[in-house]
């Protein structure tokens, strides 16, 4: 086993990028299909940046693990990095990777379907390539988890699906309120890695609700 030190020089001198289009040639070939196939949910007259540059941006963004969309914009838009995001999508004339307001806007549009298409996609590519065979449970099954993850929490209820936990201090009995949002993972198990499968918002109906749903 790797320490934490050992790993952390390992990563530092990792090239993020080639690994990414390393694994997308091996195992998911069509990504870039999928990636422009996705509805675009904007209207089409103001459209500068294509559904697959946005989201080629947002998985960099995500493997070179860039916290903000503001840092994303500023670490990734340089001639080098647009040059290897045209080459990699077989695109030309890409001056400038799109504002972060762009893909802000774009993606609170997109339907989260649109994405699960593509994650499912990948996992069939993965089990069609027999890469998880010898982690069948008996050699048979498949072993698949559920897990409820924080995406958000809040300190005021910010809309009506919000779900609200109260906590008290046992000291001073002062309440702190907190709304959240969680979602429910199906993920597949495979050695000490998990794959995400399946994703369902655990929402609340609405302000009447005395129940959480949970
Ligand atoms: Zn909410």
């Amino acid at each position: 086993m790797a320490t934490r030190k050992e790993k952390r020089e390992a990563e530092k001198n990792t090239n993020f990028f080639l690994e990414f289009i390393r694994i997308k040639n091996h195992f998911f070939k069509d990504l870039n299909e999928w990636l422009r196939g996705v509805k675009d949910p904007r209207h089409q007259s103001y459209i500068t940046y294509l559904p697959d540059v946005i989201l080629y941006v947002m998985i960099l963004k995500n493997i070179m693990e860039l916290i903000s969309m503001r840092e994303t914009t500023d670490k990734l838009n340089k001639d080098e990095c647009i040059k290897n995001i045209e080459k990699m999508l077989g695109i030309e004339g890409l001056e400038e990777l799109p504002h972060y307001d762009t893909m802000n806007d774009f993606l609170s549009e997109l339907d989260p379907s649109e994405l699960e298409k593509i994650r499912v996609y990948m996992i069939k590519e993965l089990l069609k390539k027999r890469c998880f065979e010898d982690f069948r449970i008996l050699g048979k099954y498949w072993g698949v988890i559920f897990d409820a993850t924080g995406l958000y929490t809040f300190k005021e209820r910010h809309c009506e699906h919000c779900l609200k936990r109260e906590y008290v201090n046992k000291g001073t009995g002062e309440v702190t309120t907190v709304y959240m949002h969680q979602v429910l993972e199906a993920k597949l198990v495979i050695g000490d890695m998990v794959f995400s499968i399946g994703t369902e918002f655990i929402e609340n109906e609405g302000e009447e609700v005395s129940k959480q749903r949970l």
